[in-house]
């Protein structure tokens, strides 16, 4: 799997960055993208990209702020023109996301050639997909928003051909039996299909916050996480300050990294502030500290490799 950033400021977007979007590749598990918040101008970043929006079919918003969902009305209409023609789209989000789609739709009567289903989510949210279970939970922004946790399919053992032929089972039909039921029966004897397979390999889980201040429920979506994606609007400075604006100071970020035993962070939303050298300058000097879990600020364009 793959995550590329296409926007990374916060609030406003800046000559080197947009406000948020982030899109999640699903090979090889699907062949398809998931869109997580679609800021101002998503569509023009996508543009630089190999990226097709027929392709992306689901979008998840975290929350209802216009710096994370002010892109979609262009985004959805010209996915009509972009290779989406009769492919369905489900579009995830708080209460409120159908309605302002909707309208805004309505209003400019642009028209889509394809259908969209809205799920809007509360506190108990979790949707299954191809193998993926995505589930999320309310965080503390001042305005509902929210956070995902994304885990990925597990893929099971290969086939153990030494341990079949141990038994005078030798390559052939009888291999997708193994694969996939749990007994098979071989010269009048039922084996346990496990005992035949390597250990299956759980797949990634990634978690992806909405804005939001420190709270109880951000260490179960984190836990764990191979890969996590936060903002970190203030990344230097009073914590109080950022707090009080409901958002994260860099060091709620580390405490979140720690306790919830994050394997790689991914840090984005940073001030609208700061150009990239600035924020490289702040970057050497937090790395300093060798108490610093290990996290990367991302940039526009930026892909990963899960
Ligand atoms: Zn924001
Ligand atoms: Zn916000």
């Amino acid at each position: 799997m793959e995550v590329t950033f296409f926007g990374t400021s916060a609030g406003l977007p800046t000559k080197e960055r947009n406000t948020q979007a982030i899109a999640l590749n699903l090979e090889p598990f699907s062949n398809s993208i998931w869109l997580f918040d679609v800021g101002e101008g998503t569509q023009h970043q996508i543009l630089h990209h190999s990226i097709k929006l027929g392709k992306v079919d689901h979008i998840f918003i975290t929350h209802m702020h216009g710096d994370h969902i002010f892109g979609l009305p262009g985004l959805l209409t010209s996915r009509s023109f972009q290779g989406g023609e009769d492919k369905p789209l489900t579009v995830i989000g708080p209460k409120g996301l159908q309605q302002y789609i909707e309208t805004s739709l309505r209003l400019s009567e642009s028209h889509l050639n394809y259908p969209i289903t809205y799920i809007e989510i509360d506190n108990q949210f979790t949707y299954h997909h191809k193998g993926f279970t995505v589930s999320a939970k309310l965080l503390n922004h001042g305005i509902p928003s929210y956070g995902y946790r994304i885990e990925s399919p597990t893929t099971p053992g290969t086939i153990d051909v030494e341990a079949l032929k141990s038994i005078g089972l030798y390559p052939g039909p009888k291999y997708q039996e193994v694969k996939a039921y749990d007994n098979f029966e071989h010269e009048g004897q039922i084996y346990n299909s496990e005992d035949f397979k390597g250990p299956a390999k759980p797949g990634p889980i990634i978690s992806i916050f909405g804005d939001t201040k420190p709270c109880q429920s951000e260490l179960s979506i984190a836990r764990d996480s191979d890969v996590m994606i936060h903002e970190a609007t203030y990344i230097e400075g009073e914590k109080t300050l950022a707090n009080n604006y409901h958002h994260s100071h860099i060091e709620d970020v580390f405490c979140l990294i720690k306790q919830a035993n994050v394997k790689r962070s991914l840090i984005t939303h940073l001030s609208n502030r700061y150009n990239y050298d600035e924020i490289d300058t702040i970057r050497h000097q937090l790395k300093a500290n060798e108490n610093v879990p290990h996290f990367e600020f991302v940039k526009d364009f930026d892909t990963f490799k899960i």
